[in-house]
Order: structure tokens, then C-alpha cells, then sequence
């Protein structure tokens, strides 16, 4: 019998670890924290409880035929249905996909929202596809992974470049198949076919709540406060906004197409509209353009990184001056990055924590959907707001007794809900 939780492949350098060996690297660092009883179950993390890899041959509008690779991971079912997003993404790999789908499952359990941890992803970059064959490409992939899908198995989402109308296609796709309409297939749908209010705006708002949270307990006031952010999406545009409402100063906004810096504030509103219009925040005229690198220098006591994972390496760890890095996106920060942070004393609120308002509102969306009974957005945000504090003040009171990172005390939580289940639903056969 082996309990061993490293599975890292010791010829890769600290900065040669991917997004799955990343997760690997926090298991280990958690597995000391975890209680006797559950250490025989920790390899259970260690690998997918499956992975699917699919071809998505695609029509193009000239007639030719185009070959895209899929995958969908289903990381951990104990605690219920898989849960995650589906991503868009040239650099999309299946170790990524694993990676984003273990994460998946231990956000669920940090939340307490009775899902597992999946998440899709499929290897195209969808700026050189017409809506079109983006609309075919949808409606083959969504087929080609129809075995693990359904409302009590499988449960998809937006993830980055997929939004609304993707998981429109992707509900009436699964439901042409089945021959039955089925809404609680996919989360993130439009209001008009069985979406939620605030799911738009819940993972932005979970960053707010809990950078809020924290700044609190630092006794560090968000009016005020200078805010940079990594991102302009669903999550980091909606953060910049609520940040902005809260009266912080949003002093710098990266996205894949540049850096806009104003020490004075930006107008997120506008910038929003300008990034809309110009695919992106270059050129914006609100501020002055800065090099990539400088954003990670910018004087602020808060910095969000919500576009990809891997964005922070020692390097950029040693030049944060923020007090708060708030983990938008998912995986973010690499392994040494983490340690570095912890020792400079700045406070890092992990992915698993920082990013579930989404989830958290997808859990809601699902409830409604099965329970064919809608909830105004006033009593989602509210709920919303309850589940994030309440994490908040689990995962910060267990760092704090533990006297470990709020990234460990986090997977101390949600992998021990993880492995009690399946700890009392014994072992197959
Ligand atoms: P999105 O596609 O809406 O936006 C991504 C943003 O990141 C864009 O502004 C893009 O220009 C920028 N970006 C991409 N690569 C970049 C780079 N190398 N440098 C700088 N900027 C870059 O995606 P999203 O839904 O906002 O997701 C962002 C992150 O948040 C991802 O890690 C995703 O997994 C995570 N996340 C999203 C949700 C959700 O509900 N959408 C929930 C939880 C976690």
C-alpha cells in the first residue's frame, strides 16, 4: 500500500512546473495538515477520477475541414455532480484541464456547494473562427463529451473566451440528444433559457467580497484603496467595477492586448466600453500605456490577477508591493511564487477561495433550474455575499490556529470535506 503524494516529475525546475504539478505541489504541502484518519486517501487527489480526450472535426464556412483537440476531466465526483467551466484556448492541454478540474473540486468543497471537480477546455484559439463555426465547434465538442454530461453527472459553464450564447448551444445541443429540454445541464445560460441573475457579475463580486474580507481584518479600508488588475473580463472587469463602486482607484488594468496605467483612477465604465469596442484596453486614452512588466511594480495596496494561470514567478513575486494579492484566475501564482509572498507577508487569497462567487452562483442557477423557481438578484447577491464571508472566516480562522497560509488553510478545509466523503462512502467494491 503507498500513501505517497508526490507524483512531480523531479527533472522539472521549479520554473518548468505546469498548472497539474502546481496542484500537486499544494497537496503536498497540505497533506501534513490533514488528520491521521484521512491520510491513506490523499493519493486519491493525486489523479482524475476520469479524463476524456475528443476530436472536434469542424466545417469551416470556405468548406474545408478543421481538426480541433477537446478533453474533459472529471477530477473528483465524492461530494456530488461534476462542476467547471469549459475554456477556449490555443494553449489549452489536457495537464491544464486536470489541473483547472482538481481546483474545481476543491473550491466546491471550500464553498460547501454540493458538486465534484470537472472542467473542459478545447485546444482553438476562437478569434479566427466566424460565430458560425464557433456554433459548430460548440455543437460537436458538446457531443462528443454528451457520456459525461447531465444535470446529476456533469455540470459545465463559462470559462475563459466561452460565455452565454456558448452555453446556450451547449444546453440545446445536450438536449437535442436527450430529446428533452434540459436546463440544469450547464450553468451560465442566458436569463431567458433558465440563467440566473448575477451569475454575470458573482465571481468579480466573490473578489470583492473577499479582498474586502480581508482588508478588514488588515485594517485596510477599500475606499481609497489603489486596486491593479490582471484581466478585463468577466471577472476582472466586474471586480474593477465593484472595486470602483466601493470608492477604490482602479490605478492600473492589464489585458492580452496591453497595460493602461492612472495613478488618479480610471474610468472602469468607459474603459469597459473602449476595451468592448477595440478588442482590448491598448490605446485606451485614459491613461498612459505601460510596459507589461511594470504592471506587477505598480504602487498599490491591492493587485488581482484574473486572466490566466502562471502569471506569477519568483521574479514578479519579489516586485509586488501590493498587501493584498487576491487570486481572480485560477492558479495564478507557481508553487515558489506562493512562498515568497507568504515570507514578503503579503496576504494572498487563493483561487479556491478568492473565484468561487461563480461557482457559488452556478450552484444557485442549477437549484433553479431543477426547482423550476426563479430568485430575484437581490436575494442571489445576498446569499452570495453570505457563503463568501462565511468561507472567508473558515479558511482565515483555520490559517490563523494552523498558523499557515490562507491557501493551505483553504485545501486543509476543502480537502478534508473531499476525502470524508469519501472516507464514509467507503471503498468500491
Ligand atoms: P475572459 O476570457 O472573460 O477574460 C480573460 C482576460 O484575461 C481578458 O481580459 C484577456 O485579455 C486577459 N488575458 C489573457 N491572457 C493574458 C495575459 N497573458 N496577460 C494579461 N492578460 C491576459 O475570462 P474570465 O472568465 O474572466 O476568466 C479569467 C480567469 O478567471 C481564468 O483563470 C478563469 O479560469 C478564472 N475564473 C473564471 C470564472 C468565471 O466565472 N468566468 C470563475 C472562476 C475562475
Amino acid at each position: 500500500m503507498t500513501t505517497t503524494v508526490s507524483r512531480i516529475p523531479s527533472y522539472l525546475s521549479a520554473e518548468q512546473l505546469g498548472p497539474w504539478e502546481t496542484f500537486l505541489v499544494q497537496v503536498e504541502r497540505v497533506a501534513p495538515h490533514l488528520p491521521a484518519d484521512l491520510q491513506p486517501l490523499i493519493p486519491i487527489l493525486t489523479r482524475p477520477t476520469r479524463a476524456l480526450i475528443v476530436n472536434v472535426p469542424v466545417r469551416l464556412d470556405n468548406g474545408e475541414m478543421a481538426h480541433f483537440e477537446g478533453y474533459r476531466v472529471q477530477h473528483n465526483l465524492a461530494r456530488g455532480p461534476g462542476k467547471g467551466g469549459i475554456r477556449y484556448h490555443p494553449d489549452v492541454t489536457l495537464p491544464e484541464v486536470m489541473a483547472l478540474s482538481a481546483w474545481m473540486t476543491v473550491k466546491n468543497a471550500v464553498v460547501n456547494v454540493p458538486f465534484g471537480g470537472a472542467k473542459g477546455g478545447v485546444r482553438v484559439d476562437p478569434r479566427q473562427l466566424s460565430t458560425a463555426e464557433l456554433e459548430r465547434l460548440t455543437r460537436r465538442y458538446t457531443s462528443e463529451i454528451h457520456i459525461l454530461l447531465g444535470q446529476d453527472k456533469d455540470i459545465p459553464a463559462p470559462d475563459i473566451n466561452t460565455n452565454e450564447q456558448v452555453m446556450a448551444w451547449l444546453m440545446d445541443t445536450y438536449s437535442m440528444n436527450e430529446g428533452r429540454t434540459s436546463m440544469g445541464v450547464v450553468t451560465g445560460k442566458p436569463v431567458s433559457l433558465g440563467g440566473s441573475l448575477g451569475r454575470r457579475d458573482a465571481t468579480g463580486r466573490g473578489v470583492f467580497v473577499s479582498t474586502a474580507e480581508a482588508a478588514r481584518r488588515l485594517g485596510l479600508d477599500i475606499a481609497g484603496a489603489r486596486v491593479a488588475i490582471q484581466g478585463f473580463g468577466n471577472v476582472g472587469e466586474a471586480a474593477a467595477r465593484l472595486f470602483s463602486d466601493a470608492g477604490a482607484r482602479i490605478v492600473a488594468v492589464q489585458d492580452s492586448s496591453g497595460t493602461i496605467a492612472n495613478p488618479a483612477g480610471l474610468d472602469v465604465r468607459a474603459l469597459k466600453t473602449w476595451s468592448t469596442a477595440h478588442q482590448g484596453v491598448a490605446g485606451a486614452p485614459f491613461g498612459e500605456q505601460i510596459d507589461g512588466d511594470s504592471f506587477w511594480s505598480t504602487d498599490a495596496e491591492i493587485l488581482v490577477a484574473a486572466a490566466m494561470e502562471n502569471q506569477i514567478h519568483p521574479a514578479t513575486a519579489r516586485r509586488i508591493r501590493a498587501r493584498i494579492l487576491t487570486e481572480g484566475a485560477n492558479g495564478p501564482t507557481s508553487p515558489e511564487a506562493d512562498l515568497i509572498l507568504q515570507d514578503r507577508g503579503i496576504t494572498v487569497i487563493p483561487d479556491v477561495l478568492a473565484n468561487a462567487g461563480g461557482v457559488t452562483v452556478s450552484y444557485f442557477e442549477w437549484v433553479q433550474d431543477i426547482s423550476a423557481f426563479f430568485w430575484s438578484e437581490d436575494e442571489i447577491n445576498a446569499r452570495l455575499e453570505r457563503i463568501m464571508k462565511e468561507a472567508f472566516s473558515a479558511v482565515w480562522e483555520t490559517a490563523t490556529a494552523k498558523g499557515i497560509s490562507l491557501r493551505t488553510a483553504a485545501f486543509v478545509l476543502g480537502c478534508d470535506r473531499v476525502l470524508r466523503a469519501h472516507k464514509v462512502r467507503g471503498l468500491y467494491p
